[in-house]
């Protein structure tokens, strides 16, 4: 099996192991304890020598389990571990490797809830400098002695600023520090983090890998790239056993099992189903996008795309040597004369709602929503225009979609 595509390798993934009664599917174990015949085995599973049981659903049940390993073949990892959301997955990472008077060097382009919560660590005494990330030279000027982690996204949502990923990626293994890629928008379908070094990769589960819009869930995936025997911030209860695992050692046991942000058995069936279609949904929500994006670049009523599949696309190169489509998410500026508002109103098939990665498409009005809360100052920093439009493209026959773009357009 290892030589597999990535598809058959996904829909294959539950097989590795027997499942009762021929199912192919993994069933959805709704146990919170797991119980044992002989106390010795549940002892061992709370020291760590039985392998692979399970105590308590907050730490994994054996379906999350399934997820992890269909996540970490996905990513080509060495491991991972599932959160309740994304968000779950990135506090973790920033709550269990970092402690106060570290710093972090990150992308003053991220999803904003990710901006707010780099807001937060400062409360916790952990200094961040934001740069921006498309130019490694501003990601090396902010490395200081106490520099311990960089936290970037592929392609940046909503503005599509692309990290310079391979460049960064060196520069942290030169420094030895953790780096840390957010692969939402790209998904490990369209690109994987491990190619240019990264330590850990994100995926926000919820968007277009359980792509329906019906489970929240968040992964991070140790590629194996990353040294933790040189990481001061790993507790002397996880360098035990095998040094590559004490990264992941650290954030099941400090980051799940302590904070307890856990994917539910149920939301994991669903995003392990989502995920087998994944490479299908994205070809096509990125064949898509690219042919809206050159409509809407072509048309006189929008005065920009951001779309990396577009030539005129700062990072369109890095986009074109790494990802192997522009994605499904694409944003845009309608003319400063024109009414934006009316405009949303006459389109008849996205829906005007957040989100991203669905089967549906989805529209938003980034400024006024879910970038509101930060300000107009903080909106210019991230390269958000006010009259910026998101939009999710979902799986509409594209046809369909041009048209009635240029009926709202019209
Ligand atoms: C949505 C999103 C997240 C957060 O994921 P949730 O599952 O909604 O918590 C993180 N990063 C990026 C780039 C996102 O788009």
């Amino acid at each position: 099996m290892k030589d597999t595509g990535f598809t058959t390798t996904i829909v294959h993934a539950d097989l590795q192991s027997p499942i009762e009664h021929g199912a192919i599917h993994k069933p959805i174990h709704t146990s919170v304890q797991y119980g044992f015949e002989r106390v010795e085995d549940l002892v061992g599973v709370f020291q760590g020598t039985v392998k692979g049981g399970f105590n308590y659903a907050r730490q994994g049940t054996p379906t999350t389990a399934a997820l992890e390993a269909k996540i970490t073949r996905m990513e080509d990892g060495l491991g991972s571990i599932c959160f309740a959301t994304g968000m779950g997955a990135i506090t973790a990472i920033f709550l269990t490797l970092l402690r106060a008077g570290d710093h972090v060097v990150a992308s003053r382009y991220v999803f904003g809830n990710t901006n707010s919560l780099l807001a937060t660590l400062k409360n916790f005494g952990v200094e961040v400098t934001l740069v921006d990330a498309t130019a490694v030279a501003h990601v090396a000027a902010a490395v200081q002695p106490n520099t311990r982690l960089v936290f970037v996204e592929t392609i940046a949502n909503p503005a599509t600023q692309i990290a310079d990923l391979p460049a960064i990626g060196a520069l942290c293994q030169a420094h030895g520090l953790v780096y840390v890629v957010d692969n939402t928008v790209t998904s490990p379908w369209l690109f994987r983090p491990k190619t240019v070094g990264a330590s850990l990769v994100i995926n926000s589960l919820t968007k277009t890998i359980a792509g329906h819009g019906t489970a929240l869930g968040g992964a991070v995936t140790d590629t194996g790239c990353f040294d933790w025997q040189n990481y001061p911030n790993i507790f002397a209860a996880y360098r035990q056993g095998d040094a590559r695992q004490w990264g992941l050692q650290q954030l099941r046991k400090k980051g799940l099992r302590d904070m307890g942000a856990s994917l539910s058995s149920e939301h994991a069936h669903q995003i392990s189903v989502g995920a087998e279609t994944l490479a299908l949904r994205a070809n096509q929500t990125s064949a898509t996008a690219l042919a809206l994006a050159q409509y809407l670049e072509a048309h006189p009523a929008i005065s920009r795309v951001y779309y990396p599949g577009l030539a005129s696309h700062p990072q369109h190169a890095l986009a074109r040597a790494h990802f192997k489509a522009g994605s499904w998410l694409l944003s845009f500026e309608l003319r400063a004369d024109l009414d934006c508002f009316a405009f949303i109103n006459r389109l008849q098939l996205p829906i005007k709602a957040t989100g991203l990665g669905d089967t549906r498409s989805l529209i938003i009005p980034v400024a006024p929503t879910i970038f509101w809360e930060a300000g107009p100052a903080a909106r210019a920093a991230m390269g958000i225009a006010e009259g910026m439009i998101r939009f999710s493209v979902g799986l509409e026959d594209t046809a369909d979609l041009l048209a009635d773009f240029a009926q709202a357009l019209g």
